[in-house]
């Protein structure tokens, strides 16, 4: 049955009312779902409703059975992964951008949409201080936008035959031994083969060694190999580190190779003056990728993209159908030739609001605030004598174990014991990693919510624990 305007108004104001509540509340719960598998499937009904029912108890349903199994990402002691932080102006937009259910393919389908894409995107890449005529899309995720990357490269490299003809002989990717899993999966989906993704070492700082890169792109050479595109990571997945744009975009120069850059997490720092030195050499890449989603209270999903020569990438992804066809295609922007979907949400609308309702000073505040409480951690951590610093800590993110001496694997086992153990109480999310081999844990401060006293009660936990375990 058609749910009448009485009954969606009312609701509507006690959703708002709910996650109202929802972020004051959030303290309470536990912050990673505790079900088990299965849990959730077993209390829904095996097949479903043949008569509509009552949003009432729909909603009550949602309570009680979804509740329970999710993991609160937006909790104020989320330490886990990267954040996914979203805010209140991205929610209204978001309710905004549902209730208009427009879907934005082409500027004809909403050319709001498409202007505002275009237009947020340039105040963006103002923001981070990207090149100047770098043209922003939005992408659903920094993976599809670093597959995008990928296939641009490889057709970049083939003359845009490899659309036509398909892959005629190897084509090489290169990236650091710490670059991000979406690597290998675009550069699997992309056609280039994993055996042609060259895993370049690291330094202490677990940053890519450009000369061990220049090697590798000389020696796939000799052996006939076509070097292609290189991935440059600002902000390691596992440990934030910082992969030297400057000397890798020389070397990309020199070779003719595509360099696109990874900045999922990290990207969002460069609105700071103080960060800014991450993009030092940027003006030599050809397509950069940033989310929003993760560090820029936008909600999932949003994946701001930029690249250098627009031609290359619609050339690589235009199509044109008759159905398709207006009479304005060359006046102006028609984002479904920018990337691999046909159909878009419109997503510029909640980036237009958060970036509206902070302002510029407003992010870059919290953005400041992040790292501070991140470097106050890094302090105690660094002071303790049963704990280890694991990396750098040039963002938000904190790498860490516990050591007391015993050798590398009961190190290991220890820590593993010792994350579970932090973990259980239900009162903090934190993750792990491999860094050169060692479990090591990761604490990522970046949740809006996320209060100095939260980083406090995180890092009392921490010892506690500790002392328990070592004891
Ligand atoms: C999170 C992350 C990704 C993947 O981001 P999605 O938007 O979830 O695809 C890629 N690269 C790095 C460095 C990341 O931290």
């Amino acid at each position: 049955m058609e749910m009448d305007k009485k009954t969606f108004r009312k609701f509507g104001y006690k959703f708002v009312d709910w996650v109202t509540d929802y972020f004051s509340e959030l303290e309470a719960y536990p912050v990673c779902s505790r079900v088990k598998p299965g849990d959730i499937r077993d209390k829904l009904p095996p097949e479903p409703p043949i008569h509509g029912e009552s949003m009432d108890k729909i909603f009550l349903d949602f309570k009680e059975v979804i509740l329970p199994g999710i993991t609160h990402w937006q909790h104020p002691s989320w330490f886990a992964y990267f954040p996914a932080s979203n805010s209140p102006p991205s929610i209204l937009a978001e309710l905004l951008t549902a209730g208009m259910g427009a879907q934005c393919m082409i500027w004809q389908t909403s050319p709001a949409a498409a202007e505002l894409e275009e237009h947020v995107l340039e105040w963006l890449r103002q923001m981070l201080g990207l090149p100047e005529g770098m043209a922003g899309v939005i992408q659903d995720t920094a993976s599809t936008a670093t597959l995008v990357a990928l296939l641009t490269a490889r057709e970049r490299a083939t003359d845009f035959e490899s659309n036509q003809k398909g892959i005629k002989r190897p084509l090489v990717v290169y990236a650091s031994e710490e670059t991000h899993s979406s690597i290998e999966k675009g550069v699997k989906i992309a056609g280039y083969g994993k055996e042609n993704l060259r895993y370049i070492a690291t330094d202490d700082s677990l940053a890519m060694i450009p000369s061990e890169l220049e090697e590798a792109v000389e020696k796939d050479k000799e052996r006939g190999l076509q070097p292609a595109c290189v991935v440059a990571t600002l902000g390691t997945t596992s440990s934030t580190a910082v992969d030297p744009l400057g000397p890798i975009g020389e070397i990309c120069q020199r070779h003719g190779l595509w360099l696109h850059v990874d900045a999922a997490y990290a990207g969002t720092a460069a609105i700071l003056p103080e960060k800014k030195w991450i993009l030092e050499g940027v003006e030599n890449s050809d397509s950069f990728v940033f989310n929003p989603h993760k560090w820029m209270l936008t909600n999932f999903d949003c994946s701001a993209y930029y690249v250098k020569d627009p031609g290359a990438l619609i050339r690589t992804f235009e199509i044109h159908p008759e159905y398709l066809k207006t009479g304005l295609d060359e006046q102006v922007k028609n984002f479904r030739d920018w990337g691999i979907q046909l159909g878009r949400r419109f997503r510029a609308l909640k980036l237009w609001f958060v970036i509206r309702s902070y302002g510029v000073e407003g992010l870059q505040r919290i953005v400041r605030e992040h790292i501070r409480l991140a470097q106050m951690f890094k302090g105690w951590v660094g002071e303790h004598n049963n704990f280890e610093l694991m990396a750098p800590v040039e963002f938000s993110l904190v790498c860490f174990r516990l050591n007391d001496g015993r050798d590398e694997d009961a190190l290991d086992g220890l820590n593993r014991k010792f994350l579970e153990s932090l973990n259980q109480t239900g009162k903090v999310f934190l993750t792990h990693t491999a860094l050169k081999g060692k479990f090591t844990i990761r604490l990522a401060i970046a949740s809006r919510l996320t209060q100095e006293r939260h980083v406090r009660e995180a890092w009392e936990l921490i010892k506690e624990k500790a002392e328990e375990l070592l004891k």
